[in-house]
C-alpha cells in the first residue's frame, strides 16, 4: 500500500488563501491517503485580509502561524526563510506547496529546495517581464527551482518553454488556474457587502508596490479615478498598504465623489465583481475574476502577467498615467461580453494538481 502523503502549504497573502481553499479542498477529497499541513506565515494578518477568507472559504485553520510581517522585503523573506526552514525540518513533509508569487512563496521555496524537499508551485510561469516588480523577482526564482510547475494557462507553459525549462529537472503541467475553481465554486454564495451600494458603479482596487510607493503614479491614479466618479460611482475596497500611502501623501480621501471601503471578503468581492459596470484594478487576481464575469477591466499598470487578457481586447493596460487610465475607461466602460472560461482551464484544476501530487506517493 502506498504511504500517507504529507503535503507542506506555505500561504501568507490574500490572494493565497483564496487559491489554497480551491486545493485544500481537492486534498480533503483524498481522504486518508494525504495530510495537509497548512502555514501562514502573518504576511496578510487583518481579520479582512486574513481570517474572514478561512471562514468564508472553510479553509483548515493553519496547523502554524509565524506571525511575520510588515517589514521590508528583505528582512521579510529572512525571517519567513528561518521559521519556514524549523517547521519543514521538524515535520519532513514529502512535498512543499507554494502559491503565485510573494514573499511566502519564494521563502517556503527557497526553504525546502535548500532542504531537497520537492517544491510544487501552483501558478507556475507567469511572467510581466518586468523585473522591477517584486513579484515577477518571487516567481522566476521560485519557479527555477521548483520540481513540480503547474502552469495555469497555455501561455505560461510557453513563457517556461522559452526560458529553456525543458532542461531542467521539473515537470510541467498546465493545469487550468485554481482561481477559476475558486470562483465556480463560490460564486452561487456571492453576497452585497453591507455597506451602501449604488446601483451603478465602477469597482477600483489599487495596491502594488509601484503604484502606493510612487507618489507620482499614485497622485494621477487617484485623479484620474476621481474624474471618472465624477460620470459614475467609483467603490473602491481600499487595501491597508493604499490606506498607508494615502495617508502618507497627504491624499484626502473623504468628500472625493467616490465610495472607500475597507478590504471587503470573497463573497462580497465577487458580488461586487458581478455588479460592477467595469473594473479599474491593479491586482492579478481581480483582472482574471473580472474576465471570469465578463466584465471589462482597466489594468492600472503598464503591463499583465496574464497576457491573454490584453489579446481579447476586454482588458487594456494603461499605467499610471491619467490620460491613459481615462481613454481605456471610455473605451471599455459598461461594455459585456461572453468569457471563453476554456483559456483557464474546466474549473478542475485544484484536482488534476492533488492528482499529480498524489502521484509522489505511489
Ligand atoms: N479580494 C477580496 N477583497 C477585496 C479585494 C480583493 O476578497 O477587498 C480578492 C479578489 O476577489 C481576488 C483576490 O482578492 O480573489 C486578489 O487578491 P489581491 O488583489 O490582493 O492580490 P493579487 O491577485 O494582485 O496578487
Amino acid at each position: 500500500m502506498s504511504k500517507v502523503l504529507k503535503i507542506f502549504t506555505v500561504t501568507g497573502a490574500r490572494p493565497q488563501f483564496i487559491k489554497a481553499a480551491a486545493v485544500s479542498a481537492a486534498v480533503a477529497r483524498h481522504g486518508d491517503g494525504v495530510k495537509e499541513l497548512l502555514v501562514h506565515t502573518g504576511q496578510h494578518f487583518d481579520f479582512n485580509m486574513s481570517q474572514v477568507f478561512f471562514q468564508q472559504m472553510g479553509i483548515p485553520e493553519p496547523a502554524f502561524w509565524l506571525d511575520i510581517h510588515s517589514q521590508p522585503h528583505g528582512a521579510m523573506t529572512g525571517r519567513m526563510l528561518e521559521g519556514l526552514e524549523k517547521l519543514m525540518v521538524q515535520q519532513a513533509p514529502d512535498v512543499v506547496l507554494v502559491y503565485g508569487d510573494t514573499n511566502s512563496t519564494l521563502a517556503g521555496a527557497l526553504a525546502a529546495r535548500k532542504l531537497n524537499i520537492p517544491v510544487a508551485h501552483v501558478e507556475a510561469g507567469l511572467r510581466s517581464f518586468d523585473l522591477s516588480m517584486p513579484e515577477e523577482v518571487n516567481r522566476i526564482v521560485t519557479d527555477r527551482i521548483s520540481t513540480l510547475l503547474f502552469c495555469p494557462t497555455q501561455q505560461a507553459a510557453q513563457n517556461l518553454l522559452a526560458e529553456g525549462f525543458r532542461h531542467y529537472p521539473c515537470s510541467i503541467t498546465i493545469t487550468g488556474d485554481v482561481m477559476l475553481d475558486a470562483l465556480l465554486r463560490f460564486t452561487p454564495k456571492a453576497r452585497k457587502p453591507q455597506s451602501d451600494i449604488p446601483e451603478k458603479f465602477v469597482l477600483a482596487t489599487l495596491h502594488r508596490q509601484s503604484n502606493t510607493d510612487l507618489p507620482d503614479n499614485l497622485i494621477s491614479i487617484m485623479e484620474a479615478i476621481s474624474e471618472i466618479a465624477n460620470e459614475v460611482p467609483v467603490l473602491m475596497p481600499l487595501h491597508p498598504r493604499t490606506q498607508h500611502a494615502l495617508k502618507r501623501n497627504g491624499i484626502a480621501t473623504e468628500n472625493r465623489n467616490f465610495v472607500i471601503t475597507e478590504p471587503v471578503g470573497y463573497l462580497e468581492s465577487l458580488w461586487l465583481l458581478q455588479h460592477a459596470a467595469t473594473v479599474l484594478t491593479d491586482s492579478g487576481g481581480l483582472q482574471k475574476e473580472a474576465y471570469f464575469l465578463g466584465k471589462t477591466c482597466v489594468t492600472l499598470r503598464n503591463e499583465t502577467e496574464w497576457q491573454e487578457l490584453v489579446q481579447t481586447g476586454y482588458n487594456i493596460p494603461s499605467g499610471a498615467v491619467k490620460n491613459n487610465i481615462l481613454t481605456a475607461f471610455d473605451t471599455l466602460y459598461d461594455k459585456t461580453f461572453e468569457p471563453d472560461l476554456s483559456m483557464y482551464g474546466n474549473g478542475k484544476a485544484s484536482e488534476t494538481i492533488v492528482n499529480q501530487l498524489m502521484s509522489m506517493s505511489e
